[in-house]
Parts: structure tokens; sequence; C-alpha cells
């Protein structure tokens, strides 16, 4: 038997794996990976793939990079870990000190998890939990767009919209208030604002409608990710922004995905010149290397959980492994190589060849559209191209492109219909031709029978 088999076949003994019907696996290898380089993973048998999603989107300099490791190391040899209730450490400091410059200015404390989902919830607790302590319990609702994604726990899921994911679960989830999101699905960029002025709207009448009882309005920032890297303009998040003043309900940014250049600036908010109330990061904080998020909010939530311990006030979350010093190390060794490369400017030219790449593939009989953000492409099947019908998800055409880019040694893996491209930023042009010639030949073979 192969190595690698050897390796499949212990893992499908032993593993349930995420995000998977495990019964796929009677026909599609589990790839295991012995090491990883730059955008490359390379498995037992020597077998390399480019990992064009980033390993779900976490990755931002590359896989073993050498100034991450240093400090990763040096921390391992100094402290490991530490209680964060009553206790601190450098990392953690610094880290939090780095964050307070480089985010909208204002949010000047900053809470840490572990994932991306238990910083959701956090934002969302403290939101209710804000409202209680300066006495009115009664704004306990979330009001949301459509196709919203911000994690998998039962908090995060209610305020999150793909069916696949939350549907199941309904009768478990909290009452969510949902509107039309913006979309410029199948629209020419300069038609994507006038569409999120019509479906503002909707938010705006839902917010004069539902204020009293509203704590908050949570969204994923410009590209809704996990929602088929659907996108919209900034000028939402400005008008939401002005909206939720006005109305008196707090603003919740999810920068979990697209925080840390994703989106062509440090964060998204940037491009809209608005400030949330709570802003979640994590996935790209810590270069893609280990868990940790954080939740940054302003001095005055901050403020309204301050009193005596007698009140009852104060924010008795935790998680065990909050503010981790390995992570916060490895969130500062990726903070150091933004700033020393100057990666935001760098990734320019860099987007500037995604889209070239990807703009050809607008022309085939069945690609819908084709968007970028930033340092995102994505490009969307269509079963039908003139009424942008989509492709059954039985049809399960996505996972032909991943069948073929994994032959291909690319690691491209469609969300149902949508392939995109989501770069760790150290991807050379040359990655990134192999990267739009392996995405043509396999939505040729996606699409051949239909
Ligand atoms: C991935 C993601 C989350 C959840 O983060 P986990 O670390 O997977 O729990 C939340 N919001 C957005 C926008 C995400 O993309």
């Amino acid at each position: 038997m192969s190595v690698n088999n050897d390796w499949m076949q212990r893992d499908l003994a032993s593993l349930w794996h995420p995000c998977t019907q495990m019964k796929d696996h009677e026909s599609l290898p589990v790839v295991p990976i012995r090491r990883g380089k730059g955008v490359w993973l390379e498995d037992f048998e020597g077998k390399r793939y480019l990992d064009i999603v980033s390993s779900w989107w976490v990755n931002v300099f590359g896989h073993a990079n050498e100034r991450i490791n240093t400090r990763i190391k040096q921390q391992l040899d100094e402290l490991e870990h530490v209680i964060l209730s009553g206790f601190t450490h450098q990392p953690v400091i610094e880290l939090s000190e780095r964050l307070g410059r480089l985010a909208p200015a204002g949010l000047g404390h900053c809470f840490y998890a572990d994932n991306g989902s238990s910083a959701v919830e956090i934002a969302l607790k403290m939101s209710y939990h804000y409202w209680r302590n300066v006495g009115r319990p009664e704004k306990r609702r979330f009001l949301t767009i459509s196709n919203g994604y911000h994690g998998e726990t039962l908090g995060a899921l209610s305020v999150g919209d793909v069916a696949l994911y939350t549907d199941t679960y309904r009768s478990l989830l909290l009452d969510v208030i949902k509107v039309p999101a913006p979309d410029g699905f199948g629209l020419p960029r300069d038609q994507w604002v006038d569409q999120a002025r019509v479906a503002f709207a909707q938010m705006e009448a839902a917010l004069e409608r539902h204020a009293d009882e509203l704590a908050a309005v949570i969204v994923e920032p410009l590209i809704q990710c996990a929602g088929g890297m659907r996108m919209y303009p900034p000028e939402y998040l400005t008008w939401l922004r002005e909206a939720c003043d006005r109305h008196g309900v707090q603003l919740i940014f999810d920068e979990i995905a697209v925080g840390f250049g994703r989106t062509g600036t440090l964060f998204a908010s940037e491009q809209a010149g608005v400030r949330p109330d709570f802003l979640c990061l994590s996935k790209a904080l810590t270069g893609g290397y280990l868990p940790l998020s954080v939740v940054m909010t302003t001095d005055e939530i901050y403020a309204a959980f301050y009193d005596d311990y007698s009140t009852l006030k104060a924010f008795l979350h935790s998680h065990s492994y909050t503010g981790n010093p390995l992570a916060c190390a490895a969130a500062l060794a990726t903070l150091d190589i933004f700033e020393q490369d100057d990666v935001i400017v760098a990734n320019r030219s860099k987007a500037d060849l995604m889209g070239r790449l990807a703009e050809p593939l607008r022309e085939h009989p069945h690609v819908g559209d084709v968007r970028q953000t930033g340092m995102v492409v994505a490009i969307e099947m269509v079963a039908d191209k003139a009424s942008l019908t989509p492709y059954d998800f039985r049809e399960r055409r996505g996972l032909r492109v991943y069948e073929h880019a994994l032959s291909r040694g690319v690691m491209l893996r469609p969300l149902g219909n949508v392939i995109y491209w989501m770069p760790p930023y150290v991807i050379t042009p040359e990655e990134l031709e192999r990267v739009a010639e392996v995405t043509r030949e396999g939505l040729e073979r996606a699409t051949a029978d239909s």
C-alpha cells in the first residue's frame, strides 16, 4: 500500500472531518499533508498542491514562514500559556496596543477568544449585556442581512443565513430579523451602488420599525465569504453606520474572513470610513498559524460594564485558551510582516493580475459572474447564462472542479457553484497564471455535459 493510502485509511477509521459528508470519501481521497512551504502543500509521496484557498482563508504569508516560525519558537521557550484572568503577558499586551493603533480609531479595548464563532458570540453577548447595563433590557434582538455567515455555534448560526448550515438547527436558534443583502451578483461594478441603495431601503425600514427592541446589526463587510463570495460596495456600510447611529442601534463588523488585507485595505471598514461598535477578527490574525480571535470595542461600551463587583455588570465570559501567548506571538510576527513589507501596497499589483487573469473566464457559456474585491476573485458557474439560473446543488459542479484541480496540483475548493481564488499574499505571478489555467480546465470539465 502507498504511504498516502495508509494515512488515508487510518484517518477514515478514526476521524470525523469538519463540513464533510464522510461518505464522499468512499470515492474522494482525503489528502494527507506531510509539510508545507509558502503557497505549497506536499503529501507523503511528494505530490504538491498549491493552496489557493489559504487553508480556509487563514494563511496570508505562506506555510512555514521563517519569520513567524522564529517568533513562535522564541515565545515557546519563554511562556506557552497562562490564565488571562488576573494575569497577563507581554505578547497579549503588545498585540492589543498594536491592534488599537491599526483598527478604526476608538476601538480601545480587546477581548480575546480562540476562534471566530466565539468572537461573534462575544460581540452578541456584549451588545445585549451593554443595553441591560444601561437600563434598556428590551433592546435584545439582532438584525442582519440575508446570505451572511458568522460561524457554527448556535448564536453565530442564528445571525447567519446560509441555509446549508442553518436550516437543520432552525428550531434551536434565536429569532433574528433579516433583510435582503446588497449583492452585486451578475451586475457590472458601476451598478453595485444602485443595487445596494435599493437593498438599503429595507435595512432602513427594519431599523425604523424595530429600533426599540434592537441591540445590534451584524454584517460581514464587503464580501459575504461563506455565502459564496457575494460582494457589495462600501457605501452600504457608510449608510448603515449613519442609520444605526440615528436609531440608537449598535453595529458589529465581522471581519473574521475579510480582515488583514483581503479586501485591499487592512480592514474592510476603512473603505467605508466608519468605525463599528464591535470589530471581530480571527483567521488571518495569526497568519494562519494558531487559533486566536479578538473582539475590539469602544471605551464607551467598556465603561458600561465597569462598576463595583456587586452590581453584577461585569462581562463574565471566558475561554480556557483566551489570549494564548503563542498565538499572540504569531499575530505579532504577522503584523510585523504587514508593516515591514508594505504588504497592502504590494498586493495591489497582485490583485490587478488576479483580475486580468479571471476576466477571460467571463466569456465562458456557463459563467454567470466574475467578481473581485481586492485579493478575492470569484467565478460563479450557472446552468443558464442569460437568466443566471444556478445549477442544481445535487449536480455538484464545484466538486468536479475540485477533483480536476487536485489532479493538477491545485487546492481549489469551490463553495457550491462558486469557484474562488483567495491566495496567501506570497503567491507569485507565475503561480497565479497556473491557477487561472487549472481553473479554466476545471470549468470546462465541470460544465461539459450541460
Ligand atoms: C470563518 C468565519 C467565522 C467563524 O470562524 P471560526 O474560527 O471558523 O469559528 C465567522 N465569521 C466569518 C465571516 C467567517 O468567515
